[in-house]
């Protein structure tokens, strides 16, 4: 598999935030969000290719039963055998006692994860690419309702809105309606930060939208306690 790092340090985001964990990133992503905060992972040629027996043990290097498996976009690794080997990989590591967490877009569905937590992270419009030529395949990709569907029917699962401006409330309000069959008390608005600067600055918007509405505030403890450094 196409790894781009695995670390130790705490879950920062969701409803697991605070729990010391092990991230296994894998690389490539086939959007191009403007504030992604792991540009650094899209690259996929210059991304370390690890057997899932040689993951599985660099996660026991750390006695940590926390795992959370990361991207880039871990559900659509450019290898093609994604199908089979994620499914593979998370057996293994369950079968090791480990709690596994997937962060996802939510743009691929993959069968039989024996995942603890499928978190999914919906992309809004406020993420399009700066770059013009990169817009119309973003906004072709960036939500397949679809997916979403079998992702919350198939996995526990955590739903994690990134919020740029008040105005992203209604969307995020229509594409929980058009997903249809969300559990409310699963859904968390997460203020769009990539600085701590910023993070500071727009969580007080965010809290009071979660206060209006009843969804959780996502923290992004990674950015709070060492400002999106890389390995955190
Ligand atoms: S889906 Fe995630 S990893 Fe991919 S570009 Fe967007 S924020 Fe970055």
């Amino acid at each position: 598999m196409k790894i781009n790092e695995i670390f130790y340090s705490l879950q920062g985001e969701g409803f697991l935030a605070g729990v010391p964990s092990t991230f296994v990133r894998l690389a490539g992503c086939p959007l191009r969000c403007k504030w992604c905060d792991t540009k650094y992972a899209w690259d996929e040629t210059k991304a370390a290719h690890y057997s899932i027996d040689k993951i599985v043990k660099t996660v026991d290097n750390w006695p940590c039963r926390f795992v959370v498996i990361t991207g880039g976009e871990p559900m659509i690794n450019p290898d093609l055998t994604i199908k089979h080997d994620l499914p593979e990989l998370v057996h293994k590591l369950k079968n090791s006692g480990k709690h596994i967490t997937i962060e996802t877009a939510g743009i691929a569905f993959v069968p039989d994860l024996a995942c603890d937590l499928m978190s999914i992270s919906p992309k809004l419009s406020n993420s399009v690419p700066a770059d013009p030529k990169l817009v119309a395949a973003h906004e072709n990709s960036r939500l397949d309702l679809s997916v979403l569907r079998e992702l919350i029917d198939h996995y526990n699962y955590q739903l994690k809105f990134v919020v740029d401006l008040q105005d992203d409330l209604p969307q995020i309000q229509q594409t929980i309606e058009e997903i249809g069959n969300v559990d409310l008390e699963k859904v968390m608005l997460m203020p769009q930060a990539t600085t701590r600067n910023e993070l500071l600055a727009k969580s007080p918007m965010v809290a009071e939208m979660c206060k209006r509405t009843g969804f959780a505030f996502c923290n992004r403890l990674q950015v709070l306690l060492w400002n999106s450094k890389r390995g955190t």
